[in-house]
C-alpha cells in the first residue's frame, strides 16, 4: 500500500534497530524518508540496500545545530524521534553522568527536534510527531532500568504536553511503548547480562521469559505502529502512549 504517499518523514537513529526498520517501512508506504543517525557506517549499509525514497544523512540529536540542519533539509510532516540509550542498574547504581547523558539523549533530544520541526508543521497545518518511549518506565517497572525508565517516563509527559498545546494547529503527538525488541543494542545487552550471569543462554531466557508470548518483538512489528501513527489512519489519535509489548504489562 501507499499509506504515506507524499509525506516527508524524518527518522532519528535510523541506522539500526527499530529506527532502521521504520525508515524502510515508511518508504515502502510511499513517504519520502530522511533517515538520520550519528553512525555513518550504519547509514551507509542502509543506503547501499538501495531502497527507493530513502535519503540518509548524519544527524546527532544531542547537537542543536545538527538537529536544525537536519530538520531544514527534511522539512518533515512526520517526525519519528527514535534515538535512545539503555543504562543498566538500580537507583543505587545510578551515576550523575549517566543521568545527564540519558536525559540529553533520551529526552532533551526530542525537545530539540520538536522545537526545530514544529514551527514548519504549524505553518503547513499538519504534522505527526512520534516519540520512542518504552514499556519500561511509566507502564511497568523493569529490573535494573532506573535511569532508562525515568527518562522513558519523561517522554510520555513530553508527548502529552506537545499534543495538548498544538492540537488546534493540526499537529498530533504520540509515543510508543514497546516491550523487548530484537536489535543490535539488545543483543549487546543480552551478551553483557550473560557475562554477569556466566551464561548467555540464561541471560536470553531472562529477557524472553518476561515476554508472555515467549519471544521478543521484531523491529518490523514496532515499525507497523509507527506507520499507523504517521499516517492519516490515526487522524483521531493524539496525546497517547501506545503500548506494544507482547502482553508483558497486560497480564
Ligand atoms: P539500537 O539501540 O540498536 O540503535 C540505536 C541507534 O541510535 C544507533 O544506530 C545509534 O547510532 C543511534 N544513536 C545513538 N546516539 C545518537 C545520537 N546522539 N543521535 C542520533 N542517533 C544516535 O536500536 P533499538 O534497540 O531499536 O532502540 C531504538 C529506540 O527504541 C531507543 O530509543 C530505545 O530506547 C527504544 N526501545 C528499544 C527497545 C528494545 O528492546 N530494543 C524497547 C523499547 C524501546
Amino acid at each position: 500500500g501507499q499509506r504515506l504517499e507524499g509525506k516527508r518523514a524524518l527518522v532519528t537513529a535510523a541506522g539500526q534497530g527499530i529506527g532502521r526498520a521504520s525508515a524502510i517501512a515508511l518508504a515502502k508506504e510511499g513517504a519520502r524518508v530522511f533517515a538520520s543517525d550519528v553512525n555513518s557506517k550504519a547509514l551507509a549499509t542502509l543506503r547501499d540496500e538501495g531502497h527507493s525514497g530513502i535519503e540518509v544523512f548524519e544527524l546527532d540529536v544531542c547537537d542543536g545545530q545538527s538537529v536544525k540542519d537536519g530538520v531544514a533539509r527534511a522539512t518533515p510532516e512526520v517526525l519519528f524521534n527514535c534515538a535512545g540509550f539503555v543504562h543498566h542498574g538500580s537507583v543505587l547504581d545510578a551515576k550523575d553522568e549517566e543521568i545527564e547523558f540519558a536525559l540529553d539523549l533520551n529526552v532533551k533530544s526530542m525537545m530539540r527536534t520538536i522545537q526545530a520541526a514544529l514551527p514548519g508543521m504549524v505553518a503547513r497545518g499538519t504534522g505527526s510527531i512520534i516519540n520512542m518511549s518504552s514499556a519500561a518506565g511509566s507502564v511497568i517497572g523493569a529490573p535494573n532500568r532506573f535511569v532508562y525508565g525515568m527518562t522513558k517516563a519523561a517522554v510520555v509527559g513530553l508527548t502529552k504536553s506537545v499534543a495538548v498545546d498544538f492540537i488546534k494547529d493540526g499537529i498530533r503527538c504520540n509515543c510508543i511503548c514497546p516491550g523487548t525488541v530484537e536489535s543490535p543494542s539488545w543483543h549487546d545487552r543480552v551478551t553483557a547480562l550473560g557475562e554477569e550471569l556466566g551464561s548467555y543462554d540464561r541471560a536470553m531466557e531472562q529477557f524472553v521469559s518476561r515476554q508472555p508470548m515467549g519471544r521478543v518483538a521484531r523491529a518490523e512489528e514496532i515499525a507497523a505502529l509507527v506507520i499507523y501513527l504517521a499516517s492519516d489512519e490515526s487522524a483521531f489519535t493524539t496525546g497517547h502512549a501506545h503500548i506494544i509489548d507482547g502482553g508483558w504489562s497486560g497480564q
